[in-house]
């Protein structure tokens, strides 16, 4: 099998990874390599009928002349869309997105990553090995789905996680019991009724956060756009205020840690978009509620709620969310991984989003714990783009050299 050589390797070809190689090109005589199935994520791992839950401009993926944006790409299309964003719309545009930003993207998937004295050892699908002085994790968080460990011992075809699913139509007919109170598991709920499913959803939480409701339409529309400006960061990542700050990581990563926590928090907390209310009138939600007992009676899953209550359905689908833990990463060598420093999973990344392993960066979600939560969403992309590239351009020399 062949081999081959590149200043840079992109893995995951995502928002933030096409992002960081349209960036990244403008660095003359560097060579960016993008490996990844683009969208994949969005494409196989959410529910066919969901919208986005960013606002327009947080729904834009940055690139470096600011040319492929959204209006540039229904001007291109021909067509017209508007929020919320339709997930499907949002695929498309992120491939129109790969083609005219990175329209040599590699395909394939990368099953190993390890250190070589040069830098970084690859390995694609089919063995062919590359060699790269950098590497950029930008794979996401299909590896973090969570499942709570009071479901692990079911069966696939009795619990899955939302992640799991393409088509919820297939459970049209069945009973379904879905756990969590964030967006994920309403528009589930929402989505499972309309497709003729019976089911309920069961939060932990007492209160159901809604987004986009009373507080923030006030403040958004009726207090004018200046106020509105100066009290949400077009990000759109978290509450008035704290929308600013969740805006300037380099300012929130100088905080004192509970800070950071706190605001992380409270900026990323469970929440359903507004405009899945009313598509939930018809969906009995249970609130203050956990599972405590779980067991698979043939072809169903009789589960006992913290009320007393027993229900027997056809499947649990979990809308537990994910839960960072970069050792999860199938690719990572497991001495690599070790290399990282970590704090609960997260690494801790130093500027130019890179981990302690020099050359080696994690963009997206994983890079929240360090950079704020601006990273978990499309629109930290632009922050994170940028950020690489001052730092790859500003030392486009190899890493062990430093
Ligand atoms: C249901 C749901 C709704 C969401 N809605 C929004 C929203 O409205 N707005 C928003 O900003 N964010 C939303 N998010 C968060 C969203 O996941 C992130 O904003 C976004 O995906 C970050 O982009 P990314 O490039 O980091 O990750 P991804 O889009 O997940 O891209 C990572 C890519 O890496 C690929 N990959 C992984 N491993 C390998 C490998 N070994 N080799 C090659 N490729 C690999 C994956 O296949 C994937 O295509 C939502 C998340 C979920 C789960």
């Amino acid at each position: 099998m062949g081999m081959t050589t590149s200043d840079v390797v992109i893995i995951g070809a995502g928002p933030y990874g096409l992002s960081a190689a349209a960036h990244l090109r403008t660095i003359p005589g560097l060579e960016v390599r993008l490996f990844g199935e683009p969208m994949s994520f969005w494409d196989r791992n959410m529910p066919v009928g969901m919208f986005l839950r960013s606002n327009w401009t947080a729904t834009q993926i940055a690139d470096p002349n600011g040319r492929l944006t959204l209006e540039a790409f229904q001007a291109a299309k021909g067509i017209r869309f508007s929020t919320p964003v339709p997930l499907d719309r949002f695929i498309e545009y992120g491939l129109w997105y790969q083609r005219e930003a990175v329209p040599d993207v590699d395909h394939r998937k990368l099953t190993r990553l390890e250190s070589h004295p040069k830098g970084f050892r690859i390995l694609a699908d089919d063995d062919e090995a590359i060699y790269s002085r950098r590497v950029i994790i930008a794979s996401g968080i299909g590896a973090f789905a969570w499942r709570p460990p009071e479901f692990k011992g079911l069966p696939s075809f009795l619990a899955s996680h939302t992640s799991e699913h393409r088509d919820l139509q297939k459970f049209a007919g069945k009973r379904v019991l879905v756990i969590g109170g964030g967006q994920s598991a309403l528009e589930s709920g929402a989505l499972l009724c309309e497709s003729g499913a019976e089911v309920e959803v069961i939060a932990r939480s007492t209160r159901i956060n809604w987004l986009g409701g009373w507080a923030s339409k006030t403040l958004h529309q009726r207090l004018g756009r200046f106020t509105s400006r100066l009290l949400y960061a077009p990000t759109d990542v978290g509450p008035a205020g704290i929308s600013q700050l969740v805006a300037r990581p380099d300012l929130l990563r100088r905080l004192p840690r509970g800070v950071q926590d706190r605001l992380r928090k409270r900026a990323v907390r469970p929440a359903g978009a507004r405009w899945l209310a009313s598509r939930l009138q018809n969906v009995p939600v249970r609130l203050g509620r956990s599972v405590v007992a779980v067991e698979v009676t043939g072809e169903r899953v009789k589960v006992r709620i913290d009320d007393g209550s027993e229900r027997t359905v056809d499947h649990l689908l979990l809308g537990t969310g994910y839960h960072v833990d970069v050792s999860k990463y199938e690719f990572l060598s497991p001495e690599l991984g070790q290399s990282i420093h970590r704090f609960n999973g997260y690494p801790r990344l130093k500027e130019g989003l890179e981990t302690s392993v020099a050359g080696l960066h994690i963009v997206g979600a994983p890079a929240a714990w360090s950079f704020g939560p601006l990273m978990q969403f499309v629109s930290g992309a632009r922050y994170a783009s940028h950020v690489l590239t001052r730092c790859i351009s500003g030392k486009n020399t190899s890493p062990q050299k430093k």
